[in-house]
Parts: structure tokens; C-alpha cells; sequence
């Protein structure tokens, strides 16, 4: 993927098929999709692929449990089968994860047995493996540092777990391998009607502060939370669709819980599960659900998710955690779709909806992460309905995804990169942080191959030290701001101000 070379194509006066807006997982599916169908496609992204809710998530590619407890079947079958697709298209990126259930009370064995059954049962032929019942022993075999007072056993079950931003910058490029046009940086600004009729948009490159005016057949509104402003370029008056709601996550040390299996803590406080999981030699706690009224890009953990969260973790494990043992934490805003008077956003649904403005602008909105490919199936196909591009199939449920490789080793710091890691191999191969498992060629690959443009696109999304462990992100910061300098030929003044922006940021994943 290259930047400028992109830039070169939305230079040409041309009629796109469609422009997508926004670059998260949504707006990404749907460049594959369409790519893969033939259409012309251009993505915009008002700021770096998967910088919104996608690189936030709890990392798991699930029918998810609680949508199974809420008795949406539709949901947790179609979120299911996605993940069958996931783990057959892209096994480099998406592994299978074991579970535990714990039991505490006698009948929370035969409940949960059963209802992960059911679960077993809607994956059909696509499940992973069969869920089965764990004595107490073998759970604390499994799970060390699970709390041991009343324990009685639990229900082990299999789910799917990924690196979030590695997948959406996979279906970046999996997409411009297809032919679609990318563009990071490019936020769209207003849209563009001819008698009531959309036509274009206007965007502006905020690297080169340039702006361009551009047509398509369809406009695609795939900004997540933020649909409703692009709704409102468009319909000034139109009330929002949204319900945004905040989940945060902790990121400890492994040695809090040194298992090979993710713990799911079933029944919370506020009516949800809880997940415990092992992430990249660190643990992964979350999340919460707290409505919120502001949508920014850089949400912010609230004081109260951070002791909820943190109160869990000490019932739950025999070590318990303190504020001062979390390597990072950080928010993500869920783009739920309103439903009349409800009024918390625990019990909003996670499915999609599709909704067209009286101009022609095809907004979607809400599913889920594992659900991306047909979110995208969907829009795609409502535009052909739409009669605004011609009918052609979709072909992405057996379509592999870029450096599709089976059988990896999930331990490998270049496992997401599935066949296409050879090329890092070469050069720069030392650690990027002695306490990340990331190496310095891939901040190099990064900027040559990924349309990587800031210290925290690196340190964020192309590599997730970030998320993993803001001391240390920091402190290769210098490092990395001086390879992008000499890489694109920035001034040191550049180098000092982009560190300074990203210390910014990164105190913020502090807790
Ligand atoms: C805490 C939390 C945990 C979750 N965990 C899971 C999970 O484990 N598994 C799962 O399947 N799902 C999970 N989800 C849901 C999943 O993460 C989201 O459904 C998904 O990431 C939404 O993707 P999106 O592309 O719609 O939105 P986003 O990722 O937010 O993308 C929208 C993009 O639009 C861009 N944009 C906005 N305005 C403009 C503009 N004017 N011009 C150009 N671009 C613009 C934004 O910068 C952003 O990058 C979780 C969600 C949350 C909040």
C-alpha cells in the first residue's frame, strides 16, 4: 500500500462506483467486498485505518454468549458462522481460544453447560470444538490463579480471538490488492447534491492540506459512531440513529493469569459478562457498557469503569490486581443502533442496520467485529438494489485474505503477517522494546507497506505496543520518530513535536 500512489488515482477526474466513508472495519469489508465484485471502490479515512472503535474491541471473533443470554439466535447463529469464515480465510489472524466458565453456586454448572451447548449446537458443522464440563481440579489446573474459595468446576467452550487493528490493516490490503483505493488522512468535510441528489463529496488531505472533489454512483456512510455527522452533512435535521455506549479495557501482566485459556466471568453487577483473556503475553480485562453523550476519537476511561473493572479482577483471580500493575487501558465508543425507550445500552441489539436517506446516502451501522463480512455482503448488496450499481454476487465468504496462512504459530511476532512475513525477516530484526514481543522491522514494513504516517500509527495499530504497555510505547518513541523522519525526510522539528503528540496520547493509556 502505497500513499502516494493513491493519491495519484483520485487525482484523475473520474466517477467512482462507490466512496466508502470511513476506514474501520465496516467501512474496510466494503471496499473488499466491492473490490472483489469489480466495482471501482474508494475508501476515505478521516485519520488512520481502524482508528475508532476497531482497534478497541475485546479481541474476540464470537457468536458472544450474552446475546445468547438476551435469546438473539438470529444474532449469535449469523455471528457464529462468521466466525467459521474468519478462522477458514485468515487462520493467520484469527485462532481458536479456549474458555472458562467458572462455578461457583451447584446450579451454575448444569445452567451454563447447557446454554453453551445450545451455543456448540448453533455453529454447527463451523464450531470449533465441543464445550465440556471441568472438575474443580482440572479448572485449576487449566486456571492457576482463578479464586479457589467455593470453586466447584466450570464449562470450558471455544471462541475465536484476534488482533483487531492487524485484521482491519489485513483488509486494507487484501482490498488494494483487489484494486480498491485507500486513503488514510482524508476526512470527508460535506457532501455534494444535485437537484436533492448525492453525487460527490468534498475531502481534504490533512498531510498535504489539499482538498478534492469527488463523484461516485453511491456513498457509503461506514463511520461507526460517528454516522450521524456525516448524516447530518447530508440531512441537516435528521435525528440521530445512534445510542453510543463506552466499553474500556485493562491490560496487566500476564503473571495475574498465566493460562493458556480466557476466563469469562458470566453474570455482572450491571446484567453482562466479563472477559479475563490472554493477549499477547499480557491479560486483556473487559468490558464495560457506560452510555455516552460525546463521540471522540481518543474516548477516555472513566474513573468508576476503571474500579469496576478492577473489583472483578481481584473476586476473580488470587492475585489481586492493583491500579498501579495496569500497562494500559483504553476506551472504545459502540456504534448501537436506538431502540425506542431503552434505557441502558447493555440492552441495545448488536445487529446492523441499513438505512438510505432521501438523497441515495446508504448509511450503516452497528454489528458487531466477527460480523464485518456480511455487514459488508449486505450494503453491497442494497446498492445493487438501490439500482445504482449493476447486480454482480458476492464471492467473500471463500475469499482468503492477504497473507492467508494456515497452521502458524500464534507466538510469532510476524504470525499476523501470515505468508507475507518473510520479508520482515531481513532487516532490522532486533526488538522494538525489550518488554514487547515486536520487532523494528516491522515499524520499517510499516511505513514502506502500510501507509503507516505517525509515531502512534506504528506504535498503535501496525504494532500494538500501545494497547499492550504505554511506559514502554514510550519509550521507543524517539526511536520511531526518528525512522519516520529519515524515512520521509521530516525535519527534526517534526520529529520533536510528533513525540511530543504521541506522549500526549500515550499518558492518557496510563492509568
Ligand atoms: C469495548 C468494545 C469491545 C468490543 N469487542 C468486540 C469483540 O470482541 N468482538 C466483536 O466482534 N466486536 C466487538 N466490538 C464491536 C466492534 O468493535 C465494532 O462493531 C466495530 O469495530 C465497528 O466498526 P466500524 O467500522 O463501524 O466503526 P469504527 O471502527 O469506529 O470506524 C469508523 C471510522 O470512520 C472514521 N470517520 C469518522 N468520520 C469520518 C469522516 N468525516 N471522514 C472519514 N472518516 C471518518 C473514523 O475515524 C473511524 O475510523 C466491541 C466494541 C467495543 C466498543
Amino acid at each position: 500500500m502505497n500513499r502516494n500512489e493513491m493519491l495519484k488515482t483520485i487525482a484523475q477526474d473520474k466517477l467512482w462506483d462507490l466512496i466508502i466513508i470511513g476506514g474501520g472495519a465496516t467501512g474496510l469489508g466494503i471496499a473488499v467486498d466491492a473490490a472483489s465484485r469489480g466495482f471501482t471502490t474508494l475508501l476515505l479515512e478521516q485519520q488512520d485505518f481502524a482508528k475508532g472503535t476497531s482497534s478497541r474491541s475485546t479481541k474476540l471473533i464470537h457468536g458472544g454468549l450474552r446475546y445468547l443470554q438476551q435469546g438473539n439466535l438470529t444474532l449469535v447463529s449469523e455471528a457464529l458462522k462468521e466466525r467459521g469464515l474468519l478462522c477458514k480465510n485468515a487462520p493467520q489472524l484469527v485462532h481458536p481460544l479456549a474458555f472458562l466458565v467458572p462455578n461457583y453456586k451447584w446450579w451454575e454448572g448444569p445452567l451454563y453447560g447447557v446454554g453453551i451447548k445450545i451455543y456448540d449446537l448453533l455453529a454447527g458443522k463451523l464450531n470449533i470444538e465441543p464445550s465440556r464440563h471441568l472438575s474443580r481440579q482440572e479448572t485449576l489446573k487449566e486456571m492457576p490463579t482463578i479464586q479457589k474459595t467455593g470453586l466447584r468446576g466450570s464449562v470450558l467452550y471455544y471462541d475465536g480471538q484476534f488482533d483487531d487493528a492487524r485484521l482491519a490493516i489485513t483488509l486494507a490490503h487484501t482490498a488494494t490488492h483487489l484494486g480498491a483505493t485507500l486513503l488514510n488522512y482524508m476526512p470527508v468535510v460535506s457532501l455534494v447534491k444535485k437537484r436533492g441528489a448525492l453525487q460527490g463529496l468534498i475531502a481534504t488531505d490533512t498531510l498535504h492540506k489539499t482538498t478534492y472533489e469527488l463523484r461516485a454512483r453511491i456513498i457509503i456512510n461506514a463511520t461507526g459512531a460517528f454516522c450521524d455527522t456525516i448524516r447530518k452533512l447530508d440531512q441537516t435535521k435528521t435525528p440521530r440513529i445512534t445510542a453510543p455506549s463506552q466499553g474500556i479495557h485493562l491490560v496487566l501482566p500476564r503473571r495475574f493469569m498465566p493460562s493458556d485459556s480466557a476466563l469469562l466471568v458470566p453474570h455482572t453487577d450491571d446484567r453482562r459478562v466479563l472477559f479475563f483473556v490472554p493477549w499477547y503475553d499480557h491479560v486483556l480485562l473487559g468490558t464495560t457498557d457506560t452510555a455516552v453523550k460525546d463521540i471522540k476519537l481518543d474516548p477516555k476511561p472513566l474513573e468508576e469503569e476503571i474500579e469496576f473493572l478492577l473489583n472483578y479482577a481481584q473476586k476473580y483471580l488470587t492475585i489481586p490486581p492493583k491500579r498501579s500493575d495496569v500497562l494500559s487501558m483504553f476506551a472504545g465508543l459502540r456504534p448501537l443502533i436506538k431502540a425506542g425507550s431503552s434505557k441502558t445500552t447493555a440492552t441495545l441489539s448488536r445487529d446492523h442496520s441499513i438505512i438510505v436517506s432521501p438523497s441515495g446516502l446508504l448509511t450503516i451501522a452497528g454489528g458487531k467485529w466477527t460480523t464485518y463480512r456480511k455487514m459488508a455482503e449486505d450494503a453491497i448488496n442494497k446498492a445493487i438494489a438501490m439500482g445504482k450499481l449493476p447486480d454482480r454476487p458476492c464471492s467473500t465468504a471463500d475469499l482468503k485474505l492477504w497473507g492467508y496462512k494456515a497452521n502458524i504459530q500464534i507466538n510469532d511476532p510476524l504470525a499476523v503477517y501470515g505468508s507475507k512475513a518473510t520479508g520482515l525477516k531481513k532487516s532490522l530484526h532486533h526488538p522494538l522494546h525489550k518488554r514487547l514481543h515486536y520487532l523494528k522491522s516491522q515499524a520499517l514494513f510499516a511505513i514502506h507497506e502500510e501507509m503507516a504516517e505517525t509515531v502512534e500509527d506504528i506504535l498503535s495499530r501496525r504494532t500494538r505496543s500501545l494497547f499492550l504497555d504505554a511506559s514502554a510505547a514510550m519509550e521507543i518513541a524517539p526511536w520511531v520518530a526518528n525512522l519516520l523522519a529519515k524515512e520521509k525526510g521530516y525535519s527534526k522539528e517534526w520529529q520533536k513535536k510528533e513525540i511530543h503528540t504521541f506522549n500526549e496520547l500515550a499518558k492518557t493509556y496510563l492509568p
